[in-house]
């Protein structure tokens, strides 16, 4: 068994010849370079793309098949170089009827051992949505009947960042994953945790306590991938392998999640748009304090504290740590020019931020900023929270 990185859930931008997948992603996040950026930049080893139901993304992985640099694995991924295993994904929104009788939208993501499963699965759900060669359209089926059609083709589905406030099971639909899945429920064995949240606040929930817990970047470009990812325990990179390490299975598991301090994602807070302010109350407000406005964004620490059913965080006990890392672009004084810096001379983002010694990191950057990047590694840091779509600030 081995330690590998993997990030699983990264987006494609444009296909090859320039088609829209993702509109908001990045024009250079195709296929190829996903897989070039995360064995030459990332240090990651196992990547899942979740764009790949896109018959146009299907025509690009059937292309770079060819060029004889990727093959398909028998236990399921494609192998890039040797050294990144990619999984082939979809993320999926699903329409759910909140208990409220309000109709609420939540993502999943899925991932297929092979490239003819994923062909099956997305002409299945072409029949589901408007568009299938963009990404993450709203489908008609509800989670309850997608686990079926994903089984159906092999693959597993993960819930994704499960407490952002428009687009997630907790957000925006339930208080409880089991009033979804039912009696399927336990086909469920791994939730997203998403940027604004981290393990401490999901352990607030008990029907999470025997879930598998996965951080991964959401990444919209390329710089992005990895800013949050996981450590498994494995006997090789595929699929299979993977999907035991999410499963508990055999010695295979997650031995650590990698992520943001959840103050730092966009959504950690309620937000007032009325006058675009974070608000900080201890208890979760539907009315902002500082100007009575009542259009608010809720935060996932909000709406964390409304729907749990603990009142400390307590973790069973096989739970892996969660260490927060902040990405180097986080970090004051690192901007584009330091990272390619860096990267010329260590390599991979994974070795700045987890290996090196400072005197490696001054030697190439200065006292100043290789202060910096110890002291956020370390989490000495001040942190100021992010709501509404905007990213929390370090100071
Ligand atoms: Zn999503
Ligand atoms: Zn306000």
């Amino acid at each position: 068994m081995y330690e590998i990185f993997a990030d699983l859930h990264v987006h494609i931008g444009r296909s090859e010849n320039g088609k829209p997948i993702k509109i908001t992603a990045a024009k250079s996040l195709n296929f190829a370079n996903i897989a070039k950026e995360c064995a030459d930049r990332k240090g990651i080893n196992v990547v899942g793309i979740i764009d790949c139901a896109s018959p146009y993304v299907i025509e690009d992985i059937e292309n770079f098949l060819k060029t004889g640099e990727a093959y398909e694995l028998k236990d399921g991924g494609i192998i890039y170089k040797d050294k990144v295993c990619i999984l082939l994904g979809s993320e999926v929104e699903t329409s759910e009827i909140a208990r409220n009788g309000k109709c609420g939208s939540a993502h999943n993501i899925c991932f297929f051992p092979h490239l003819k499963d994923i062909k099956g699965f997305s002409k299945e759900l072409s029949k589901h949505l408007k568009n299938i060669t963009l990404s993450t359209q709203r489908s008609d089926l509800s989670g309850y009947e997608l686990i079926d059609i994903v089984e159906k083709y092999n693959g597993i589905l993960i819930p994704a960042h499960v407490f952002t406030p428009f687009k997630s099971y907790y957000g925006n639909c339930t208080d409880r994953l089991q009033y979804i899945f039912k009696e399927k429920f336990n086909k469920i064995f791994a939730i997203e945790l998403g940027l604004s949240s981290d393990t401490y606040l999901a352990d607030m929930i008990s029907e999470l306590e025997d879930k598998t817990f996965v951080t991964n970047s959401d990444a919209h470009s390329l710089p992005k991938i990895a800013r949050e990812y996981n450590k498994m325990l494995v006997e090789d990179i595929s699929f299979k392998e993977v999907v035991k390490a999410l499963k508990n299975e055999e010695g295979r598991k997650i031995i650590a999640n990698y992520g943001l301090d959840p103050k730092l994602g966009k959504y950690h807070r309620t937000y007032c748009d009325d006058c675009n302010r974070t608000i900080e109350t201890s208890e979760p407000v539907q009315t902002c304090p500082m100007c009575g406005g009542k259009n608010v964004t809720f935060g996932v620490f909000d709406r964390i504290e409304l729907i749990k059913d603990k009142k400390t965080t307590k973790s069973p006990f096989n739970r892996p740590p969660y260490i927060y890392q902040v990405p180097l672009n986080f970090i004051p004084g690192v901007g584009g020019k330091t990272i390619e810096k860096l990267l010329d001379n260590f390599e991979t983002e994974m070795n700045i931020l987890h290996h090196l010694s400072k005197d490696d990191i001054e030697a190439v950057v200065g006292d100043k900023i290789a202060n910096n990047i110890v002291r956020a590694r370390s989490g000495k840091m001040i942190v100021h929270a992010g709501g509404g779509g905007n990213y929390g600030k370090i100071s």
